[in-house]
């Protein structure tokens, strides 16, 4: 069986995983050991473990194990299924996306190299960028990088790395990968993409031109809000070295029952995006109309100033939405308070339906080093805060009735909730 031919949907069913050959099981073992038994010394195999070739025999699982392996399989063919130069991707996975956004930065910069990145990403990554690496002497350059020439003016001779997240969490806007690509490359650089919100199902980076693409296996990708992991899909010759420069050395491993939790999750991977993508899109829709709404930005509304972006690179705009409140702070927490199906909780890609308020002071400040005009820009995205919400796999209409009741009349805490967070701002300076 040629797994290149086969369609994204088989893939995410049957890629990295076969029969098991002792006893027949369909789902794989889940090998939960750390330790595997070497094949002697001086044998072939060992030779080859010491040569640490890229497909080892397992020895211990910080650097491999067999679930692991399935996993890396999987996530590979998917992220280039229908294209060519399948077989020349690779996969490693990490305990979780914070591990592989720092094990890939640790990785491809040392001390006296520059990487430009976008300043808006999820907050752990640009805290990472902003806060860590110069302190390892590596030159940040936070750039708004929906606008290829900025990323271009921002490159210097130095430049290793340019790094963007696509749709952006928490505001969704995008960049374009193939301008991108073009830019970092003229430029010797590599570009990598953290593709977490869109999934392979929806965009596929390399095929764009990325050099790598990032994932939180925690969203959508295991999909079920019950395991952290996180992935480097790329150049298996790139890949290698990350292995053993960093997952070896900095130890971020991914539990082998963690991957098989995902492994699961990755089957209905499909049916799952085109879920929530529909169902965020009407909910999206009955938010436009909505008199308490302020603004929506769904990459799939005609009212996303980047809407022909998302058509081109992306197969379809995802189940994350984001809406401004005319109330403000006060119509939040009265959301917040009053949700019954929603749960008002932080992380996204659940098949439970999440939503999190962002306070656009609160936002911009914790993002050191940003300029006036890099915080007006983010403003004017996110007027005075956003909703951010993960559409679950929860009935549609049972989500725009949760929603339509949270935005009705106001409890007493949704009345008196901003005099005291501003009171408690105020004393906290
Ligand atoms: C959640 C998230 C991460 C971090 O992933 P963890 O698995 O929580 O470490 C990175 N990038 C994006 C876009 C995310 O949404």
């Amino acid at each position: 069986m040629d797994e290149h031919q086969l369609d994204f949907d088989t893939l995410a069913v049957h890629a990295g995983e076969q029969p098991d050959p002792e006893t027949g099981a369909l789902r794989l073992p889940l090998h939960m050991a750390t330790t595997f038994k070497l094949p002697g010394f001086g044998s072939k195999l060992f030779e080859a473990l010491l040569l640490a070739s890229p497909r080892a025999p397992h020895a211990y699982t910080r650097w491999s194990n067999p679930t692991l392996r399935a996993l890396e399989d999987r996530l590979a063919a998917l992220e280039t299924s229908g294209q060519s130069g399948a077989s020349r991707t690779g996969a490693l996975v990490t305990a979780t996306g914070m591990a592989a956004v720092s094990a890939l930065m640790l990785t491809l910069l040392s001390s006296g190299d520059h990487v430009v990145c976008s300043e808006v990403c999820y907050a752990g990554s640009v805290e990472l960028f902003a806060q860590h690496l110069p302190r390892f002497g590596i030159q940040v350059s936070l750039v708004d990088t929906s606008d290829a020439e900025q990323v271009r003016l921002a490159l210097r001779p130095n430049t290793r790395l340019v790094y963007v997240e696509t749709p952006a969490n928490p505001i969704l806007r995008l960049s374009d990968i193939p301008a991108l690509a073009q830019v970092a490359h003229e430029a010797g650089a590599l570009l990598a993409v953290d593709s977490t919100w869109a999934s392979p199902v929806l965009q596929q980076p390399l095929r764009l031109g990325a050099d790598l693409v990032v994932h939180s296996l925690t969203k959508y990708l295991n999909g079920h809000g019950d395991a952290l992991g996180g992935a480097l899909v790329g150049p298996p010759e790139m890949l290698h070295r990350i292995r053993q420069d960093m997952l070896v050395h900095l130890g971020g491993s991914l539990s082998p029952f963690n991957a098989w939790l995902i492994l699961r999750g990755l089957a209905t991977l499909p049916l799952r995006m085109q879920r929530h993508t529909q169902a965020a899109l009407q909910v999206a829709r009955f938010l436009e109309a909505h008199p308490a709404v302020e603004r929506v930005v769904y990459p799939g509304l005609e009212s996303h100033p980047q809407h022909a972006l998302a058509a081109r690179q992306m197969s379809g705009a995802g189940g994350m939405l984001t809406f401004q409140l005319k109330g403000g702070l006060g119509a939040a927490i009265n959301l917040a308070e009053k949700v019954r199906i929603f749960a008002y909780a932080t992380s996204l890609g659940h098949a439970h339906s999440l939503l999190f308020y962002y306070p656009t002071d609160l936002y911009v400040d914790a993002v050191p080093y940003l300029s006036g005009t890099q915080k007006a820009s983010i403003r004017s995205w996110m007027g005075e805060g956003i909703v951010r919400v993960s559409i679950g796999l929860e009935s549609p209409d049972d989500l725009i009735a949760d929603l339509d009741y949270a935005l009705s009349s106001r409890t007493f805490k949704g009345w008196a909730g901003p005099l005291a967070y501003r009171l408690m701002k105020g004393k906290s300076g």
